[in-house]
């Protein structure tokens, strides 16, 4: 069997130091990866990239909030209940396996984790499914909710449970009572944020994609439902692949071909906030490397979506004949700032003006507490703000001579006379309203395996085989490699000076002046670096240099005296290398 992409790819991440598995001296633990000099590199790069285009670009504020946060956040986040995942455990090796990817990975059944505990057991059991490990029957075993946060304790004893974040969302949810401050208290407007989450995952596998640690970079935008649209001629016109819920339930269905403009008209996205991120992240992905033939985005089967989640699409990846999750893109609705407020005390409402103060008529009650108190005892102030609750419900139900309410399943009756029960016309200039949320949530690590994936390629160069990254002069880690032709007679001198005037001009350089040329262009284009230039005696005569491009192999003779601006230009897209003024060189 020949290898896969995958195989070859963590081989050669490894070889030259994009990632390999953490702490292998003590044999390692699974799902922590380290990211080598060339993945370090390629990551802030790409982090770059994604804060160039989704905070700055759309004049979002980026925040950097605590890794640990304490237990209450996740009682109202709703991590602590609910963010589980299907565990089963082999009985005979004792390994933990997640039970929905069994049957994913075993049945034509695709997305189980929306199929309920019970019933993945009895497919378990349907298809006799076996412990991928040791092979033991997995029927009739149990399969439990695992939680999958970390838990720590926040300072010494365990009086003060705190967690390690599992997304970093909620280190922007908590503090919207200041950020909305920081914000002149006007929606929309957007917070991002990059940093690491944590998650305890049953089976972490396929390297970087599924790790106990990760990176995530992701956007909250708080908008007013009744009034804040995006401008979707911004992103009309951008041609994407859709698989909506239809076309996965059809036996036939198939990705549709559209754009943003079309798919929001035909109503496939039903959200235009959803539409507008989609579009941007079609040419974002685009941009920093994702092949666009292998890339799609996927709605949210009903029962795969968060109860509060009106819609969710996901960005997908093609890996050796995989789709893989690169982002999700869900509206929200007011789910996580309404959590928020009931748990704390603070405001994370926002004070919407009107435009002319209006004048409403209010039913308003103020009960006689000297009746209440004494009638009542300890329930007389619940019994006081259920009147009130009422008075703005059903002003009908004061209308006889005694009003009955219900507090905790038990009926009160109170006369009408001791609520002081009034109708009244107010003016008011506003109301407080709790903004939605729109959140476009990207995993890096899953983006850098992607564009690596997507980059490598084989050809065959000279009759000798090469394998390359093709990546992006944009994200790559490295733009130009620069070689003496041996390190002698002044050419290493020459060599290392110009390395440094290109480092000066902000280009990020790599100096190699070990082994023979070929296989120094062999290095380089292993780890996808798109430009190297050679310094050998002609330069010393004449002052020119042999600039080679990576995919193309081809070598131009040209001067050195405006090299920066031509490796500038060169990288950032704004010169062709066909159209670099050069004698063309003959082939290594
Ligand atoms: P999955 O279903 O694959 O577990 P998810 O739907 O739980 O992912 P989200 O909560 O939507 O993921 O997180 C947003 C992004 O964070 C994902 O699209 C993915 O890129 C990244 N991510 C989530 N879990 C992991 C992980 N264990 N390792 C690496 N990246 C991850």
């Amino acid at each position: 069997m020949s290898e896969s992409t995958a195989e070859k790819l963590v081989e050669l991440a490894k070889r030259r130091g994009y990632f390999f598995p953490s702490a292998g001296a003590y044999g390692g633990v699974a799902g922590f990866y380290t990211f080598g000099p060339q993945g370090a590199a390629l990551k802030q790069n790409v982090e770059d990239a994604w804060r160039e285009r989704f905070a700055v670009r759309e004049g979002h504020q980026e925040i950097d909030a605590p890794t640990v946060m304490p237990e209450p956040v996740f009682e109202a986040s709703g991590h602590l209940d609910g963010f589980d995942d299907m565990l089963v455990e082999c009985a005979d090796c004792g390994e933990s396996h997640r039970a929905d990817h069994l049957i994913e990975d075993n049945t034509a059944i695709e997305e189980a984790e929306s199929i309920a505990i019970e019933e993945v057991e009895d497919l378990i059991d349907e298809h006799q499914l076996v412990c991928p490990s040791c092979g033991a029957d997995l029927s009739g075993e149990p399969v439990d909710d695992f939680n999958l946060m970390f838990g720590t304790n926040i300072g010494p004893g365990d009086s003060s449970p705190g967690y390690l974040r599992p997304e970093t969302a909620q280190g922007i949810f908590v503090e919207f009572p200041l950020l909305k401050e920081y914000a002149r208290n006007q929606l929309p407007f957007g917070v991002t944020q990059i940093g690491k989450a944590y998650r305890n995952e049953i089976s972490p596998r396929k390297s970087v994609i599924r790790t106990r640690e990760f990176t995530q970079a992701e956007l909250e935008l708080f908008v007013d439902p009744e009034e804040n649209d995006p401008d979707l001629s911004r992103v009309e016109d951008v041609e994407v692949r859709l698989y909506p819920i239809g076309e996965q339930e059809d036996e036939d269905g198939e990705l549709i071909e559209t754009t943003i403009g079309e798919a929001v008209d035909d109503g496939t996205l039903a959200s235009p906030w959803i539409a507008y991120y989609l579009g941007v992240a079609q040419e974002w992905y685009e941009r920093v490397g994702v092949d666009a033939d292998r890339f799609r985005f996927r709605q949210h089967l009903a029962g795969e979506r968060a109860h509060y989640a009106s819609d969710c699409w996901d960005a997908e990846a093609e890996l050796d004949e995989d789709w893989i999750e690169l982002a999700g893109f869900a509206y929200r609705g007011d789910y996580d700032l309404s959590k928020h407020a009931e748990h704390s005390d603070e405001d994370f409402t926002i004070f919407k003006q009107y435009d002319e103060p209006v004048t409403v008529e209010r039913a308003t009650v103020d009960p006689d507490m000297s009746y209440l108190g004494p009638e009542f005892g300890g329930q007389a102030q619940a019994v006081a703000d259920a009147l009130a609750d009422l008075a703005e419900e059903d002003r009908s139900a004061f209308e006889g001579e005694d009003v009955t309410v219900d507090v905790d399943g038990e009926e009160y009756t109170v006369p009408v006379e001791k609520t002081d029960f009034s109708v009244d016309e107010v003016t008011e200039s506003g109301e407080h309203i709790t903004p939605h949320v729109v959140e476009p949530s990207f995993g890096v690590d899953r983006l850098l395996y992607t564009i690596l994936d997507h980059a490598y390629a084989e050809d065959e160069v000279g009759g000798e085989e090469r394998t390359y990254l093709s990546l992006d002069a944009e994200v790559a880690p490295t733009t130009v490699g620069v070689f003496p032709l041996m390190d002698k007679e002044g050419l290493g001198e020459r060599a290392r000076d110009l390395a440094a005037e290109l480092r000066a001009a902000g280009l990020s350089v790599n100096y190699d002046d070990s082994g023979a040329i070929g296989r120094r262009y062999r290095r380089q284009d292993e780890i996808g670096t798109p430009f190297c230039v050679t310094v050998d005696y002609e330069t010393l005569e004449d002052g020119t240099v042999t600039v080679r491009e990576r995919d193309s192999t081809e070598q131009l003779r040209v001067p050195v005296d405006d090299l920066d601006e031509t490796l500038t230009a060169l990288s950032e897209g704004d010169l062709a290398f066909a159209d670099v003024d050069g004698e063309p060189v003959e082939e290594e």
